[in-house]
């Protein structure tokens, strides 16, 4: 993968390139990355980037042409790759989207400053336009991070156990189990026994079931449009009992105040 970030501030990526599984994957060459200085593109003595809105009002607008020059500079290199626009008004990031990119052999990822870019700009070369969430930052560099970060670690050989990847958050729309190492007690608190049982058929048992539990209880989202195993179901209708259970003997007893007995 051949990520190239196209940027006014290219030493922002230094220290997130030279540290961690990016520098592994760079030393391993399982990456490439590089920032170009759009500000390089920019005409005239001091190469401004941006200009006053047309129409008027606040902020200032990315122009579109030094924009345009990066986006040729860096289509000489990679000239297939998708050009990737971070912006607020995106489509949302996911793991299914940085999954899809990690099939990809090259990312432009293009990041705005100011008020924004201009609209032609966006028109003629975007191919996507990514948003890490619902909030307003002031630069797509975190947000050019946070993407070639979580594709990264998708690319195979980059992160040290291969099966990681496939266990985190989000793979088969579940988020992942609860971890813990040494010392087997802290503050008081103890490992749950299974894991330290040497067990490895209960410890995939008791993982799978708290997976689906830490699904259900933070984000049942994700269930819903997930189909579930046969084991997946066994266990939710035996929680549902469980439930049901609880909540009838509470009411057989009367102890909940809200109930109104
Ligand atoms: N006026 C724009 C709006 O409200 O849609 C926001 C511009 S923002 C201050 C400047 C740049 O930061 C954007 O062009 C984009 O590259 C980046 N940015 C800000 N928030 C982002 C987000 N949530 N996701 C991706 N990029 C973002």
């Amino acid at each position: 993968m051949n990520f190239i970030v196209l940027t006014i501030f290219p030493e922002l990526f230094k220290a997130f390139w030279e540290n961690g599984i990016m520098r592994r994957a760079i030393e391993n060459k399982t990456i490439r990355a590089q920032a170009l200085n759009i500000r390089d593109h920019a005409k005239g003595r001091h190469h401004v980037t941006d200009d006053r809105p047309f129409g008027g009002g606040c902020g200032m607008v990315f122009k579109p042409e030094p924009l345009a020059g990066a986006v040729k500079q860096a289509k000489q290199t990679s000239p297939c790759a998708p050009v990737i626009v971070l912006s607020p008004q995106g489509r949302p990031f996911d793991q299914d989207t940085a999954m899809a990119l990690a099939a990809e052999d090259d990312l432009i990822l293009v990041c705005g400053r100011y008020e924004g870019i201009d609209e032609r700009f966006c028109e003629q070369f975007a191919d996507i336009e990514i948003s890490i969430g619902d909030y307003v930052l002031t630069g797509g560099e975190l947000p050019a991070m946070v993407v070639m970060d979580s594709v990264t670690r998708l690319i195979p050989g980059t992160l040290g156990n291969e099966d990681s990847a496939a266990q985190d958050s989000f793979s088969e729309s579940r988020l992942d189990h609860a971890h813990y190492t040494r010392p087997a007690l802290f503050e008081e608190r103890t490992v749950p026994g299974v894991l330290m049982s040497g067990h490895h058929e209960m410890i995939a048992q008791w993982r799978m079931a708290d997976s689906l539990m830490r699904t259900l209880v933070k984000r049942p989202d994700l269930l819903a449009g997930s189909s579930l195993s046969d084991k997946e179901i066994q266990l939710l209708d035996k929680w549902r009992f469980e439930i049901e259970r609880i909540i009838k003997q509470q009411r057989l007893r009367g102890t909940n105040p809200s109930s109104g007995g």
